[in-house]
């Protein structure tokens, strides 16, 4: 009798959909998987590196992209160069926007949340942003021209359901700590002089998501490097030349915008959201209502929204729907943790390893160059494997 051939389709090819991907094809044999993966995109950009826009020429970004394509070819998927609109969950196809329906047995969503510019009156991309290739190529430029001002890093808020635990004002502003603490490390003595560096968040603390001992010496961190902060920001109205707050107007010669978190448009237009835009999953990371589907990475209903737990998370899923299919025991469940590597800059990096937000007590956090080392290496070692490393988390 012929083997069982499952249909897997993965919709969203960054660090979720990839490492769903490959932890696929690690696990099973390749005559029983017929695997798909869908992304507008043919190239991801590997997102933790764009905060080098702070020190490196505009052109830095074309080292950080993965051809999404080769990486599908190695792996014995299909790639699919489109976008998603629709999944049908009771006939179990997903409609996408120029090729025709695609048939699923599991499905892995992993398209992560639109970024919500038109949330705040006069905010979009022209103002500044780091999160996506083109953002960071026009920021490495201003940085280029710099002449000393006011250099503004503005965090948009979390959409989510007000009364989710934990809840977070922002879904993910370490990458603003991070560019901040670039930048002050790559201006010359002079003209760091002549610039004001200012931090902005709606969270009432730097470090919202991080433990008491690790937000203390982040807050250290910030103050001995002077970068102005701004917490329980409330937005008003954006122009070219500064934020209007609730507190005051905020002069900028320079924006870098981290948008709003808005959730998804796919999951919302398929009803599997929990009515903020974000996929409620179980400890495995399936969809409570339906069990074929798995919803791994920033789409899911978890905070904070960070690359790390997107591979954890793909790892656990994958193992258990292997598992459910083998008729195996199931794997442990998803422990959500925060973890934070940022480099500083002048030879330093930021670690912190914690569990409070969630209840528990881990608290670890670690400021040297061994967490500078330790985040470039991870930097080169993603790219260089394509996402598949050695030890993956
Ligand atoms: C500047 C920056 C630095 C960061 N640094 C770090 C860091 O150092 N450490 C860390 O842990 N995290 C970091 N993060 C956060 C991290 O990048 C995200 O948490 C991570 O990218 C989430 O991965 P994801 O695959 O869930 O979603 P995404 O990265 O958003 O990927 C979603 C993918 O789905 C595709 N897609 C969207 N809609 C559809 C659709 N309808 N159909 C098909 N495909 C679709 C998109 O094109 C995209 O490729 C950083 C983020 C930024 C912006």
């Amino acid at each position: 009798m012929a083997k069982p051939r499952w249909r897997v389709v993965v919709l969203g090819a960054r660090f979720a959909g990839l490492t769903v991907m490959h932890w696929i094809r690690r696990l099973t044999p390749r005559d029983q998987v017929e695997g798909t993966i869908v992304d507008p995109w043919p190239f991801m950009t590997y997102r933790p590196a764009l905060v080098y826009a702070m020190q490196a020429s505009p052109t830095f970004v074309r080292h950080w992209r993965i051809d999404v394509r080769r990486v599908a070819r190695r792996a014995a998927f299909r790639f699919v160069e489109d976008r998603a609109v629709f999944i049908d969950t009771a006939q179990q196809k997903v409609y996408l926007a120029s090729h025709g329906p695609l048939s699923y047995d599991v499905l892995f969503l992993t398209t992560g949340s639109d970024p919500g510019w038109h949330t705040i009156d006069g905010l979009d991309v022209s103002l500044g942003g780091l999160c996506e290739d083109y953002l960071a190529r026009y920021t490495a430029t201003v940085v280029q021209r710099w002449a000393g001002g006011s250099f503004v890093f503005a965090v948009g808020p979390h959409h989510g359901n007000p009364n989710g635990t934990p809840r977070l004002a922002t879904a993910d502003e370490f990458m603003v700590y991070e560019s901040s603490l670039l930048l002050d490390s790559a201006l010359s003595p002079a003209l760091r002089r002549q610039t004001d560096i200012w931090l902005v968040t709606p969270a009432p603390t730097v470090g919202q998501a991080l433990g008491p001992r690790a937000r203390h010496r982040l807050l250290e961190t910030m103050q001995r490097r002077h970068i102005h902060l701004l917490t329980n920001a409330e937005y008003v109205r954006v122009d070219p030349n500064g934020i209007h707050l609730r507190s005051g107007y905020l002069p900028a010669n320079a924006m870098v915008w981290i948008p709003p978190y808005t959730g998804s448009p796919l999951a919302r237009a398929s009803h599997l959201d929990d009515g903020w835009g974000w996929v409620p999953v179980n400890a495995h990371l399936q969809h409570p209502e339906w069990p074929n589907i798995y919803a791994v990475g920033d789409i899911t209903i978890h905070v904070p929204k960070l690359a790390h737990s997107a591979m954890v998370q793909a790892r656990v899923a994958v193992h258990h729907w292997w598992a459910q299919v083998t008729k195996t025991p199931a794997p442990p469940p998803y422990h959500p943790q925060v973890l934070c590597l940022i480099d500083i800059g002048h030879g330093q990096g930021f670690f912190a390893l914690n569990t409070t937000l969630y209840g528990d007590s881990r608290d670890l956090v670690y400021v040297g160059p061994a967490a500078q080392w330790a985040k470039r290496v991870f930097n080169r070692a993603y790219v260089w494997g394509r996402g598949a490393l050695m030890v993956m988390p």
